[in-house]
């Protein structure tokens, strides 16, 4: 990394997010470029069916983020009530339409959709989330097609800030199917980025300090506000909050968003250390740009060099 790229991501030991994300987006705008001169523009269908705000906001976001890009942003939103055929239906139809590269469901879904259906349903060649079990195998036996944007995105932030995870001890807190399974599987793959020796945390990890303190890397994506502090870490550590939690607040909305890492006793040892917000967050939405760019680029058979 060059010395003016490093002060743009690193102001002390805060790796900024938002930095990284920008810089990656404008490395994406080349990738459009070219597919625009063969005639593609690249289109994410995003689908919506939930009045819950927070998924809303989401959605509203990933449309922006495609607008700004250049990415033709296709919405459709279903009632809650509405018969899970209906949903089935809507993915069918995108599956089918060209101009869409990328297919989003946004979760969760009502309860009466089956949730493995939905990731099934999607073309695995337009899974941009990367959830499809197609997808999913590709990604353990390292072949990955469309890596899961969240650890995709920490991926790249860990690349941006120089840090090499070869040799490393990584450990993951956190067993999800969108962030602690696939951030482990991305970090013990023979590849750049992964040879790291990884250890996956979970409810019900004995001793989670034990662990943490002997990571020379802890990816924190518990759900769990500011569950990993000063003490759980060892000088030097390189630290990625993961977490979006709302606690309460004595602030005009009542609440204020907090990470899975207590920021405050974590910064002071930590080497690096991402904030929340403006660390993991922006990189999700990028790497959801990144691999929307991708499917469009391996759909239309336009080579385009990613970043
Ligand atoms: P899930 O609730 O699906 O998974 C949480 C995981 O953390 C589970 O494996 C759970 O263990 C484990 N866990 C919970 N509490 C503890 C604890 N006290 N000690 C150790 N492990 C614990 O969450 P997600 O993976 O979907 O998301 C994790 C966090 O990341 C959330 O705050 C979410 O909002 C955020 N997020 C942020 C994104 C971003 O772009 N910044 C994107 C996606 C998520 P068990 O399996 O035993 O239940």
């Amino acid at each position: 990394m060059t010395e003016e790229l490093d002060e743009r991501v690193l102001d002390g030991n805060v790796l900024d997010g938002n930095a990284v994300g920008d810089l990656i987006r404008n490395e994406l705008r080349e990738c459009i470029a070219t597919l625009e001169d063969e005639g593609v523009t690249p289109g994410l269908a995003t689908v919506l069916m939930s009045e819950d705000p927070a998924s809303e906001t989401y959605v509203s976001m990933k449309q922006r983020a495609c607008e700004d890009l250049g990415i033709e942003s296709f919405h459709r939103e279903l009632s809650p009530d509405a018969p899970a055929e209906e949903l089935f239906d809507v993915v069918d139809s995108m599956n089918e339409n060209p101009d869409v590269h990328g297919i989003l469901v946004q979760m969760p879904v009502p309860d009466h959709v089956d949730k493995r259906r939905v990731l099934r349903s999607i073309d695995p060649a337009k899974d941009v989330d990367g959830f499809h079990p197609t997808n999913v195998g590709r990604l353990v036996a390292g072949d990955a097609r469309f890596k899961p944007c969240t650890p995709h995105g920490v991926q790249k932030l860990l690349e941006a800030a120089d840090i090499d995870t070869e040799g490393k001890e990584a450990v993951v807190v956190g067993r999800s199917d969108i962030v602690g399974k696939p951030m482990a599987n991305l970090l013990i793959q023979k590849a750049p980025g992964g040879n790291a020796t990884t250890t996956v945390c979970h409810s019900r990890t004995a001793d989670l300090g034990e662990k943490t303190r002997e990571a020379d890397i802890v990816i924190a994506a518990a759900g769990y506000p500011e569950l990993v502090d000063g003490e759980m870490i060892r000088e030097g550590a390189v630290v990625i909050d993961v977490g979006v939690n709302r606690v309460d607040a004595d602030n005009e909305k009542g609440y204020k968003l907090v990470g899975d890492v207590d920021f405050e006793s974590a910064s002071e040892k930590a080497s690096v250390i991402t904030p929340v917000p403006g660390g993991v967050g922006p990189m999700t939405i990028t790497m959801l740009l990144f691999n929307t760019v991708k499917a469009a680029s391996l759909q239309e058979d336009v080579p385009v060099e990613l970043p």
